[in-house]
């Protein structure tokens, strides 16, 4: 034994209700504020770890309250006594005991993670592989609008220094009005300017899919992101065959078993890694294998999550090759935030510092303040 264990002996969890700039509004849903879990994972002598769960019914199937329970239940208490050294054992011993519950399980990896990380005196990406580039590049979202009020805000996120802009479209009744989105915004920012388009789900089948996309063709969009069901993985398929236009899944892509099936169908080009869909970072290094076996660049992207989750993906996406774009946003998007990954942020390039663990700095009254509940989980 090279070092003494680091026997898990308390996990905090606190459910946190963060308010946003502004409503956040996409083809299945509009979000006043952040729903949001934290944990800590702590050690008897005094290390600790922090984790995030920003549960969405839509696509995880968790409620906020759901996930809360979960972790105050089930998970935590699973994981105490665990030796986080061996953090991927006590991982898949919570994977035994409950199926699914992808973002509870997601805030315990992201903690341990973070643990870990620090104990060893090193920052996240350095555990996870090492930078495979020097700086992450974000893009800025658009929520669902009036194609006018969609361009005006894309125009203002250009100005900022944005130079990709991703829209969130999906109205299966008014496909053409989507493409009429792409258009506006196309015109206010100028042929330089990256959009992509993100569907949510919203156009529901290939055929509507289709239409819609060859009629946005013109404006060229990067790609398309999940035009159909998330279930539909062979209408996904199709509308790739059908279309020029790269196809991304998102919501149809959980974790490795949906990625496998994404790639023997080749129904995308891209994939759209989300920790709170994978159940943390273990399961998204095992989703990413199989994606860049076989060709598919990924995406990582987020729920809209404070620093501590959008800290971890970022810290993922600079340590694997394979991650083309970034979206962690969340930062940006919250009005008060529980740690400080917003300094990270100049327009739209990020610099991760080379501090341990997350790298984040986790304010303590910032999450009394505004935590529904504190629980402390112990053996
Ligand atoms: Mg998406």
């Amino acid at each position: 034994m090279i070092r003494p264990p680091l026997a898990v002996a308390a996990v905090d969890v606190i459910p946190v209700r963060l308010p946003l700039v502004e409503p956040f509004v996409i083809a299945y849903g509009s979000y006043p504020d952040v729903l949001s879990v934290l944990v800590r994972v702590r050690t008897a002598d005094g290390a600790a770890g922090w984790g995030e769960a920003t549960p969405d019914p839509n696509v995880t199937g968790e409620t906020w309250e759901g996930a809360a329970a979960m972790l105050r239940e089930t998970l935590a208490p699973a994981l105490i006594g665990r030796d986080a050294w061996d953090r991927d054992a006590a991982l898949r011993e919570i994977d035994r005991r409950v199926e699914f519950a992808p973002a509870a399980k997601a805030a315990l990896d992201i903690a341990l993670h973070d643990l870990v990380a620090r104990v060893l005196n090193v920052p996240l990406w350095a555990l996870l592989g090492g930078r495979s580039k020097p700086h992450l590049e974000i893009s800025r979202v658009v929520s669902m609008a009036d194609p006018e009020e969609m361009a005006t805000k894309a125009a203002s996120h250009v100005a900022a220094g944005f130079d990709v802009i991703k829209l969130k479209v999906g109205e299966a009744a008014n496909a053409a009005r989507d493409a009429r989105r792409v258009a506006v915004v196309r015109d206010a920012i100028g042929p330089d300017i990256g959009i992509k388009v993100d569907v949510n789900q919203g156009w529901r089948t290939p055929g509507t899919a289709i239409g819609a996309i060859r009629a946005m063709e013109p404006s060229r969009p990067r790609y398309v992101e999940q035009p159909v069901a998330a279930w539909d993985i062979e209408g996904l398929a199709e509308v790739r065959r059908q279309t020029g236009v790269p196809i991304m899944i998102d919501e149809g892509c959980h974790g490795p078993r949906e990625m496998q099936r994404a790639v023997m169908l080749r129904a995308a080009d891209f994939v759209n890694i989300k920790l709170m869909k994978t159940g943390g970072i273990a399961a998204a290094l095992r989703l990413n294998a199989i994606a860049e076996t076989a060709g598919v660049a990924a995406q990582v992207g987020t729920m809209v999550e404070s620093s501590v989750a959008s800290a971890a993906g970022l810290h993922l996406a600079l340590a694997l090759a394979n991650v083309e774009t970034v979206e962690m946003g969340g930062p940006l998007m919250t009005a008060a935030d529980i740690g400080d990954a917003r300094a990270w942020y100049d327009g739209s390039r990020v610099r991760i510092p080379d501090a341990p663990g997350l790298g984040i700095v986790v304010d303590e009254a910032a999450v009394r303040r505004f935590s529904t509940d504190w629980r402390e989980v112990r053996g």
